[in-house]
């Protein structure tokens, strides 16, 4: 049987012909026309001060860091059961990270926990829309606003979700965006920094590109003013070739999470009566993004026995995200049990938009039937 692989891009002629403007434009590389009108698309979308198209989310949060002046030996707050990119970018600047476990109903960060971690150190936190779903942020707000840290929106997965009304992206002063082959909207590679501040937004900017300004405008200025360099930027620039893209992608989101939306319904329907699995929750004030479809497996199923018969029937799976503290490279005393217990029975099974209806028929009655005799196996028989 054709494979159902757990994800897929929906790029088309559309992107194509976006591309191949470009190409004739003669300004392939970054922070160009497209960059320009991408950052206007997404500043406007969002109702933010500013936003700088970048490489990719992991830019995104670095510069974020970088941009409220993180210094090394600072703590910053990250919420635990994510794909690790913000402990990663909190080690990029020395910082040191430290675990906040999660709700085990949205897998988003607890404020609890995070309110109880909170030292005369910490400067401030990094919360995730965990695999496309909203966290808690007027209680993380409010607990910010009180101890004075700043909050960095990781909405990487979560273009197109909302929070009481607003979009994620812009639920935090700063928010990172990610455009990577397997989000929502995608360029392949790709992210953005939406920031409430426009002077935060500038900062980033010129932090994104060296540290001076477009090139594409130099070329446009009449005589030879010649930048310096003044302190050290990175190369996080998106080109212009990736803008063309996302602006298409940006267009298509209704039409995209709509496909999306129905495939995480059409799996409620199928799976809602199968005791030995446990679906995504979404609290009544928010709305997912269905970056991902995780669901939690019984205690009793051999989780490693239904991904190999998934897989065996060309169905693709995945453990979902990580719990960033049980990771080698951040090893830490500090515990987060629910976050370590997520990441032990959570499994992601294909949702994208391109999935037909019985695609996902065909995956709900092999994941019904790979927990069945998964949980039979476990007990011996005796199910
Ligand atoms: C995918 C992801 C990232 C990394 O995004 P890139 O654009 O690949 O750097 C960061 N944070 C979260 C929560 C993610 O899911």
């Amino acid at each position: 049987m054709e494979p159902i692989t757990l994800v897929r891009a929906s790029l088309g002629e559309q992107e194509l012909a976006a591309v191949a403007e470009v190409f004739a434009s003669g300004w392939p590389a970054g922070q160009g026309p497209r960059g320009k009108a991408l950052e206007a698309q997404l500043a406007e979308m969002y109702g933010v001060g500013d936003a700088v198209a970048v490489s990719n989310c992991g830019a995104a949060l670095h510069l974020a860091l970088l941009a409220f002046g993180v210094e090394p030996g600072d703590e910053v707050i990250v919420a635990d059961y994510t794909f690790p990119a913000p402990a990663q970018a909190v080690r990029y600047v020395d910082a040191v990270p430290v675990f906040a476990d999660v709700r085990a109903d949205t897998g988003t960060v607890d404020p609890q926990s995070v309110a109880d971690l909170i030292s005369p150190r910490t400067v401030g936190m990094i919360v995730v829309d965990t695999l496309g779903i909203p966290a808690d942020y007027t209680e993380l707000q409010e607990l910010a606003d009180r101890h004075g840290l700043f909050v960095v929106e990781d909405a990487a997965c979560a273009v197109g979700a909302t929070y009481r009304g607003r979009p994620a992206g812009s639920l935090a002063e700063v928010a990172c965006l990610s455009f990577h082959g397997r989000k929502g909207a995608t360029s392949g590679e790709g992210g953005a920094l939406l920031a409430r501040d426009p002077r935060i937004g500038a900062q980033v900017r010129l932090r994104s590109s060296f540290g001076i300004g477009s090139i594409f405008d130099l070329g446009k200025v009449v005589g030879l003013p010649i930048p310096e360099f003044t302190e050290i930027g990175y190369n996080y620039k998106l080109s212009d070739i990736a803008a063309a893209i996302l602006q298409v992608q940006l267009g298509r989101i209704d039409e995209l999470l709509d496909r999306r939306n129905a495939v995480a319904a059409r799996y409620g329907e199928l799976l809602a009566d199968e005791e030995l699995l446990t679906l995504p929750h979404v609290p009544e004030d928010r709305t997912h993004a269905w970056q991902s479809y995780v669901v939690t497996l019984d205690a009793r199923v051999d989780r490693a026995a239904v991904a190999a018969e998934l897989r065996g029937q060309g169905i693709g799976c995945g453990q979902g995200a990580w719990a960033t503290h049980l990771q080698p490279v951040f090893e830490s005393d500090h515990k987060c049990p629910v976050s370590a217990d997520l990441f032990a029975r959570n499994l992601a099974v294909p949702m994208h938009a391109e999935l037909t209806s019985d695609q996902v028929e065909r995956v709900a009655a092999a994941l019904r039937g790979a927990v069945r005799s998964a949980s039979d196996r476990a007990l011996g028989g005796a199910a």
